[in-house]
């Protein structure tokens, strides 16, 4: 499973729609400070069904829309998709691509979908669990998120490694039959 592209369009600073198209092997982003590096790490992390607007450093979730410049007036609705090869079908799906979307209109208005099928954001997380690139997994490492991991209680140490192992899935599933 790779990641194949990322289109993101009125999220942050990326008012224009932007195609990012990534490469076999390693990509690295650069560019000078305030350019929108972590805008795209962010845009990833929202696709996939992040809810803390505070994680996303905003204090609501309609800041993730772009907001507009002195040069440019504010949109209303940011959009982000995100595709993946699925061709050795490591997601769990039959689908050899995979491609989830997400919008978010000003008036709180909210959609998901995967391969255009509109989806629930249970949906999202039941795809991506386990597979380590959920919206709680740690394919994406903050700066404040190292120190959190080495000064986390135990129980919440293991919870990383249940992650890890892919024995979250069961667990999580136990959790359900047991209230049902
Ligand atoms: P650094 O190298 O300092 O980490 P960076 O390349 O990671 O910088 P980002 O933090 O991704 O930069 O981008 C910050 C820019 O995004 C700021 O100029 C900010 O004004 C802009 N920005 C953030 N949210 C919005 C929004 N909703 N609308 C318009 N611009 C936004
Ligand atoms: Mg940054």
């Amino acid at each position: 499973m790779k990641l194949k592209s990322l289109e993101i369009s009125g999220f942050k600073s990326f008012a224009d729609k932007t195609m990012i198209e990534f490469m076999p092997g390693m990509t690295g982003i650069v560019g000078p400070n305030g350019s929108g590096k972590s805008n795209i790490i962010e845009a990833i992390r929202w696709v996939m069904g992040e809810q803390s607007a505070k994680d996303l450093r905003g204090t609501k979730m309609s800041d993730v829309i772009f907001g507009g410049t002195n040069k440019r007036g504010a949109l209303n609705r940011a959009e982000v998709a995100i595709t993946f090869d699925n061709s050795d079908h490591y997601i769990n799906s039959d689908f050899n691509e995979i491609r989830v979307a997400r919008k978010l209109y000003r008036t709180g208005e909210s959609v998901y979908q995967i391969n255009g099928v509109e989806s629930r954001l249970r949906d999202i997380h039941d795809l991506f669990m386990d597979t380590g690139l959920g919206r709680e997994s740690f394919s994406i490492i903050s700066q404040g998120r190292v120190e959190s991991i080495f000064n986390a209680k135990p129980e919440d140490r293991r919870g990383i490694i249940e992650e890890v192992a892919g024995v979250y899935k069961y667990k999580q599933n136990k959790e359900k039959a047991q209230k049902e």
